[in-house]
């Protein structure tokens, strides 16, 4: 295990430090770990225990991320380490977020680069656990790929402080910032373990601010966390904050980890949630986790072209002009990046 000295950390009197990379600003005294447990105060300096130590690393399509109006076709290296600061009942990487010990094999920055050209990656994606609770990793890593020619994205809960996304932003190309439940905040205390949901707001409001491109994920969980009324509130919340063009991903919930006693979520509900978040005024909704699903699919929010045709994670047929407007009504359709027509086809487990 390498000790890496945290970023974003105050000492205090007493030996004691806060940690202000995620909205919990945990107070550590010496020798206690964050709430994370990835973050010891060691003698009043705050260390990073799970620097470079990969639990995952794989070459994904960018539609598992998933991020549809960037660098579509693409590939990403993503790696994670153990750790989370959400304890979600639900979540379907438990095995890795919620591992106590400090498990994985070290992969320096250098190697991920490497990695990510010989898999004829485009990018490298900070993902499948909280980027934010690696971030130190994340943040040397994402700073050699962008000298490298590749860019960076995160998967996150969002539960960053606005002064990691300062921080991280220079070398952040996109994010996806995963909501559950529409984002109710006695959801988020009951199965994630989240005393305020404000700090997503913060961050996201930040990361518009900077620049990064955004795409929204919401986990639609029947009976505790699929209200029309919160969907509609998170679309138009959306709308107003990061435009109307900011893509809205819903998930389907698939049962696992602690609840598994919840069934998965009707097609049905992710369609009327569909409709309640079009209504709300969003133009690019995509429901997920539901492959060969008509609304997998991008269509021109004018004249409702088909613009690409995608099944699961992959792209089937591409239907933009080659400055990315609608063929049909010449709709400038919102996509960073260029498409990646010949995007690397096997998805493949390194670690
Ligand atoms: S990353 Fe968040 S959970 Fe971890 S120590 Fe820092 S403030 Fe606490």
């Amino acid at each position: 295990m390498v000790k890496h000295e945290a970023m974003l950390y105050e000492r205090l009197p007493d030996n004691k430090v806060r940690c202000n990379l995620c909205g919990r600003r945990c107070l550590i005294k010496d020798g206690g770990l964050g709430f994370c447990r990835v973050r010891k105060n060691e003698s009043g300096r705050l260390y990073s225990l799970n620097y470079a130590e990969a639990c995952a690393a794989h070459a994904d399509p960018i539609g598992k991320k998933p991020l549809m109006h960037f660098h579509p076709g693409a590939y990403v290296m993503s790696i994670a380490t153990v750790g989370c600061n959400f304890r979600c009942k639900f979540c379907d990487n438990w095995a890795i977020s919620q591992e106590e010990d400090i498990t994985g094999r070290y992969f320096p920055p250098d190697e991920v680069v490497k990695a990510a050209k010989e898999y004829n990656c485009q990018g490298v994606s900070y993902t499948y656990t909280e980027p934010t609770i690696f971030f130190e990793y994340a943040y040397d890593t994402a700073v050699l790929a962008h000298k490298n020619g590749l860019f960076n994205t995160f998967v996150t809960n969002g539960y960053m402080t606005p002064e990691a996304v300062r921080k991280i932003a220079p070398y952040l190309d996109a994010a996806t910032v995963d909501f559950k439940g529409g984002g109710d905040p006695k959801f988020y205390r009951e199965f994630s373990s989240v005393p305020s949901v404000d700090p997503i707001y913060d961050s996201l409001i930040e990361m518009k601010k900077q620049g990064i491109h955004i795409e929204i994920t919401n986990l639609v969980v029947p009976e505790i966390g699929d209200s029309m009324q919160r969907i509609r509130e998170l679309a138009e919340w959306i709308c107003e904050n990061l435009g109307a063009d900011t893509p809205f991903h819903l998930l389907r919930f698939h049962p696992d980890y602690r609840l598994t006693t919840i069934r998965a979520t009707e097609v049905k509900t992710l369609e009327e949630a569909y409709k309640v978040s079009r209504d709300a005024g969003l133009n690019y909704i995509y429901i997920g986790n539901v492959p060969g699903h008509k609304y997998e699919n991008t269509y021109c929010p004018e004249c409702g072209e088909l613009l690409i045709e995608r099944y699961g994670f992959g792209i089937v047929r591409w239907n933009l002009t080659k400055d990315m407007k609608c063929p049909s009504c010449g709709t400038k359709i919102p996509i960073k990046g260029k498409f990646h027509r010949e995007g690397f086809a096997f998805p493949s487990p390194i670690i």
